[in-house]
This record gives C-alpha cells, structure tokens and sequence, in this order.
C-alpha cells in the first residue's frame, strides 16, 4: 500500500500552519487562540477538510469541525488536537495531530473501501492557558465544564473577555456546554501529539502510548520571616524567610525523587522574596509548587510530606508558614481498550513503542471523560516543547503516524 500521501500532506500541513503566527528568527511562533494567527491557521485546515470532502462548521465554542459524510451509522471516529501555541511557542505542539487527522482521512479515502462509520477531525479551540489563564477550553466547552458565565469571567492580559473574542470569531458564548460530546455518537477518539518531554528522545522508542494523563496539585507556600538588616542583624537572632524557603524547596524536591518511581513528579516554578535588596534579610517568601502524577495517593503523600518538612523547617527557624490552595485535579486514565489496540499494531508493525503517562495536560484528558479515547506520544527533539526550539525528526513521527492510521482503520471497519 502506497502510505506517502496522508503523511507528506501532514507535513505540509504543519508547515502552512506554522508559517501563522511566525515571529523573527529564533522566537518561534505566536499563535495565540482566537487572534489572527489562529484565524488563519483555521483557514488552512478547513481549507484541507473541504478539498477533502468533509463538511466543515464551527461549534458554539469555535471548536473547528470537518465531518466525512457516511453512509455508514454511527458511532464514529474523532481525530483532534489544537492549533494555539503558545507566545513563542513550536511548530509541531498540537498542530501535528490536526494535521496528522486530516492526512489520515486522505490515506482512508485513497484506500478502496469507504469508511463504515462516521469519520470526524476536530482542532479545539484555546488548548494553550496562555491567553486567557484557561487551559483545554474547547475540549472543556464539550465535556460540561464550561458555561456562558466562565465565557464572561475569563479574560486575557488586555481585558478583551473569552465572551467577546469567541464572538469575534462567530461562536455563540451563550451557548457554550449545551453541545456535549456522547459515547453514542463516538466510539473513538484518536490524538496524536509530541511528548513535549525527553523519554521516547533518550529511549529510541517510537511511540509513546499513554495511560494517563498526571494531574496537577498546586499551591502556595508563604513564608513570613522577620524582615532586618543585613549588616546590624547577628546570624543567631535572624528569622531569615529566604534561607527557609531554600530548604523548602529542596523538600519539594525530595519529595518528587522518593514518589518518582510512581512517575510523580514535584517542583517550585516560582520563588518571590521580598523586598529583594541585597542589604536585607528578607522577610517575606512566596513559594508556588506543582506536583503532579498519575496516582492519587502518591500526589497525596508529596503534598502530606512536602507540608510536614515545612512546618518543621519554619518552626526551628520561628517562620511562620501558610498554604493557599490553589487547584487538585485527579488524574485521567486514557481508555485501555484503545491503548491495547495501539499497542498491539506497533508490535505487528515492529515499531519502538512504550506505555508512558502524560505529564502535561492535553484536550484527550477532557475527551476521555465522554468518549474512549487513546493518546499517542511521537517524539520531540531532546523533549523540548513550548519553545522556539521545539523540533521533530519526521522519520521518528513517521511510525506514530502509520499507527494512528491503522488504529483509525480498524475503528472505521469494524
Ligand atoms: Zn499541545
């Protein structure tokens, strides 16, 4: 069977797509959601989804849909990913698995039998929180976790609401949630995406077939010293917030390095000292923490833990220490079906493939909720993502392509 079509379609896809939104040299591309860059983008993918054949229509949240029309009934397969980046963000996050969707439904057309069952690509909109503090919102406006009201209360860095630019682009804010994604109408949802991490980079495997998808815990730590000078105030009298907050964060380490055999992870992505002058022993420490894994109760013992150290560490050092909580999501488990499914065409194909969960969060956490869905990692180079420097080896995706067109297939034709 000839497989170059749908594949060298991905690629000039890709390539199209990340020509929207281009900055200078180095500085990668801003396509940020619902912005002109990703008007065109859009246009370009339905452009592809009516040479195709597919109807195209746009959903009360923007989410841009190309349906294959069928003969066969229902339920079908749904392809997706997104098109926002992030401010210079890559060529490859996300816009890989739209483009790859659509190459696919090229292959299927171009093979001898037409599908038995319906065959759908969705881009969803705002995958990236960069603009408006929301991660996920058009997979999100699918599954119930998004009303009108949120449309109003979610804004970006110039105040222009969610509400008003999913108007601009011809959604119906006053809609949102009422469509919902049902396992009556899908039996599948199929999302390609780079790893955005380093392990199929280091390992050489080809395909990384994800579990789950880690959710992330976060909160605040605050820790309040006693704010003196740095020349009059003696080492044994000082209530030094910062040199607290340094063992803090080594706890927030070990706590990740002892659950790390659960594939948790833990970190401090933000540290604010204040008044930040070098002639000051500081006072006042601001601590954000993120951990984040695919089991419960290895999440719980890193946030028990990482509490407990800095309760003891504040309390020999006569710091006080506060927690706000911020968000805890449970982690989401990927369909097990489909992953077997996946699993088993990389064996018969003799491509590299691994189970792996998901450390970053994708729309097909949110899909997974309705629809059985499978999430299938490609590698990127050194696992770098949301950079400039984001950057694929086209032979290593070539695999993770022709097995999501085989596991498409043998949904289509069942
Ligand atoms: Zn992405």
């Amino acid at each position: 069977m000839d497989t170059s079509a749908g594949f060298q379609r991905t690629r000039e896809l890709v390539g199209a797509v990340a020509a929207c939104g281009r900055n200078g040299p180095g500085h990668g591309v801003s396509r940020l959601a619902l912005t002109e860059p990703d008007r065109q983008a859009r246009e370009i993918i339905a452009g592809e989804m009516r040479k195709l054949g597919m109807t195209v229509r746009m959903d009360a949240c923007c989410n841009l849909w190309g349906n294959l029309p069928s003969t066969g009934k229902g339920p079908g397969v749904l392809i997706g990913s997104h098109l926002d980046s992030v401010p210079e963000g890559g060529d490859f996050d996300g816009v890989l698995g739209v483009a790859a969707g659509l190459g696919v439904v090229r292959d299927i057309l171009d093979s001898t039998r037409p599908p038995a069952h319906p065959l759908s690509v969705v881009a969803f909109t705002s995958e990236e929180s960069s603009r408006f503090s929301m991660a996920c919102i058009g997979s999100k406006s699918l599954t119930g976790h998004l009303v009108p009201e949120d449309a109003r209360r979610f804004h970006d860095a110039r105040g222009e609401t969610l509400e008003e630019a999913l108007r601009s682009f011809g959604g119906r804010p006053e809609m949102l949630g009422q469509e919902t994604l049902s396992s009556g109408d899908w039996a599948a949802y199929f999302e390609l995406h780079i790893e955005q991490g380093p392990v199929l980079d280091k390992t050489g495997d080809d395909v990384g077939i994800v579990g789950a998808v880690a959710a992330p815990t976060r909160f605040m730590l605050e820790l309040e010293g006693v704010q003196a000078h740095s020349g009059a105030c003696p080492m044994n009298l000082r209530h030094d917030a910062l040199t607290a907050a340094a063992e803090v964060i080594l706890a927030v380490e070990a706590a990740g390095q002892a659950e790390a055999k659960y594939g948790s992870v833990a970190t401090v992505g933000v540290c604010e000292c204040l008044p930040g002058a070098m002639n000051v022993v500081p006072g006042h420490v601001t601590l954000k923490v993120d951990l984040r894994g695919i089991h419960s109760e290895s999440i719980a013992r890193m946030r028990s833990q990482v509490m407990a150290k800095a309760v003891a560490i504040c309390g020999a050092r006569g710091i006080a220490c506060q927690l706000t909580p911020y968000s805890s999501d449970e982690p989401v488990a990927m369909d097990e079906g489909l992953a077997a499914l996946v699993e088993r065409i990389c064996r018969e194909q003799g491509v590299k493939h691994r189970r792996m969960p998901s450390g970053a969060g994708h729309d097909a956490m949110f899909v997974a909720e309705r629809i059985p869905s499978a999430l299938i990692f490609v590698p990127c180079r050194d696992g770098v993502s949301h950079s400039p420097k984001e950057a694929i080896d086209w032979s290593r995706v070539r695999p993770g392509y022709e097995v999501l067109r085989e596991a498409v297939r043998e949904r289509l034709f069942l």
